[in-house]
């Protein structure tokens, strides 16, 4: 994409509009100019994509405060955009990863409700629907966070492998099958940085709060080696005081009995079982290779248990419409879930699918099925409590969470909101210390193999986080 600018430099800001309306493999030119004339600031916007032309032009009265001026350039380009492009934007100007959060600063600043909606919705241009959707949220979160530990941090362990990959995934997660000769040197390596780490965290005194094992699919490890993670976890960092612990059993094909028993016996309180559609013919499309009566008897299975079950679903996916959605929905419902993750369809450029996409038929109705969702979620004690936006998704669509009361997940909120340390370990795990308001990360590599060789690194790398000389730690993120 070429960006050309006349009197002002806010190059990030319309990349970020273009990229809700065009892929940007596309021939691309976007010029923008700020003038003013005494008393309105005036933005100009012009968009070339391959032999089409829109043009766009916002005024608002002179500020000086930069991210007015930044939103006004936003809206002049999203108006040239809107010229040339069918793609809806729902979420108007708003480009972050955390679509609540405007509602929030203005909830923390004393704003009324009416104050809010009528600022998303006439400055930031969000529909109402999701200008609704955004409040909501951001109130119950609010309530969520009054009772975080001011000293609190969790603990995230990443397991990078699945059964098979799945056609639309873009995480660094390998199948087993051809993985197998890693699995074990991984799991040796992971213990190695949780003793380390929990070293770390008993000298920063934290207190340890949410545990949340993702991936990947943790289930697709043998009962064995996830028992062994779990009490090395349990053994090494005090977990007296935790209020949640999580493990995403992700793929029903990987549950059976005894994992779900041993999960049960190690103290894990929250699993994830996905179905993501309730299809069959879908499931094989998108490589899940499992079938839809598997979820079902993995909930039966889990439902024996005491735990809050979680159930990821994705709007979009391919070769299904609003009446495939609606069909998965309201099976989905009759498993009696205590919380619903409710995804967009999301074409990152990772996933096998891109390749693909030609082949599959993308339907339009996408946010009549996240709207359906949320309807028949609100209507059985559902709330949404948990919001987040990715680039590439159908329809410019969100993901929501929703839980019915008590059932909400601290963990995903934590991270989202960037408000306590994270301790990640694992492939590709990042940690997140947060101090004085302050936050430092650290990444570990990305490649399983990778981070089994230079785990010794990694841990002596953590180490330095509570030293004085902490930008060596730092110097891990190269
Ligand atoms: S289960 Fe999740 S992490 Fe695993 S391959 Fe599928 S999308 Fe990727």
């Amino acid at each position: 994409m070429e960006i050309s600018t006349v009197n002002h430099s806010f190059n990030d800001a319309i990349r970020q509009i273009v990229q809700l309306f065009f892929d940007i493999a596309e021939d691309i030119k976007v010029k923008s100019v700020l003038e003013e004339d005494g008393f309105n600031l005036i933005a100009f916007a012009e968009i070339f994509v391959n032999d089409k032309k829109g043009t766009g032009k916002a005024t608002a009265k002179i500020t000086a405060e930069r991210r007015f001026v930044s939103d006004l350039i936003k809206k002049s380009v999203s108006l040239a955009c809107r010229e040339i492009s069918d793609m809806p934007s729902p979420w108007g100007i708003s480009t972050g990863i955390r679509p609540a959060k405007e509602a929030r600063r203005m909830l923390d600043e004393g704003k009324t409700d009416i104050e809010i909606l009528s600022f998303l919705e006439q400055e930031m241009w969000i529909t109402e629907e999701k200008a609704l959707l955004s409040l909501d949220v951001a109130k119950r979160e609010k309530e969520i966070l009054k009772n975080k530990r001011e000293n609190g941090a969790s603990i995230y362990v990443g397991i990078p492998f699945c059964p098979t990959r799945c056609a639309y995934c873009s995480f660094i997660s390998q199948a087993v099958a051809h993985n197998e000769k890693f699995i074990e040197p991984y799991v040796k390596a992971l213990i190695k940085e949780i003793e380390a780490t929990a070293k770390l965290c008993e000298k920063r005194g934290d207190s340890i709060e949410t545990i949340y094992f993702g991936g990947g699919t943790p289930t697709a490890l043998s009962v064995q080696n996830l028992r062994t993670l779990i009490d090395a976890v349990k053994k090494n960092f005090d977990v007296s005081n935790l209020r949640e612990f999580t493990v995403e059993a992700g793929r029903p094909d990987t549950f059976t009995e005894e994992m779900v028993s041993m999960l049960y016996d190690s103290g894990v309180k929250r699993i994830s079982i996905n179905p993501q559609t309730m299809n069959d013919k879908t499931l094989k499309l998108i490589g899940r290779c499992h079938s839809a009566s598997q979820t079902v008897d993995a909930f039966k299975m889990a439902k024996k248990y005491d735990f809050s079950i979680n159930a990821d679903l994705i709007a979009g996916l391919p070769e299904e419409n609003a009446e495939d959605f609606k069909y998965t929905m309201d099976e989905l419902l009759k498993l009696e879930p205590d919380a619903v993750t409710v995804h967009t369809m999301y074409l990152k450029r990772a996933a096998r699918l891109i390749d693909e996409f030609s082949k599959y038929r993308f339907v339009t109705e996408a946010n009549s099925m996240v709207s359906y969702a949320k309807l028949k979620l609100e209507e059985n004690g559902y709330n949404p409590y948990y919001l987040y936006k990715q680039k590439n998704t159908l329809g410019n669509l969100e993901n929501t969470a929703f839980a019915k009361s008590g059932h909400e997940c601290l963990y995903n909120i934590y991270i989202m909101e960037e408000v306590q340390t994270i301790f990640a370990l694992g492939g590709g795990a990042s940690t997140k210390i947060v101090k004085d308001g302050e936050i430092s990360r650290i990444y570990n590599p990305k490649d399983a193999a990778d981070y089994i060789r230079r785990i010794d690194e990694i841990t002596e790398k953590k180490g330095f986080l509570n030293s004085p000389d902490r930008k060596k730690a730092k110097l891990f993120n190269e």
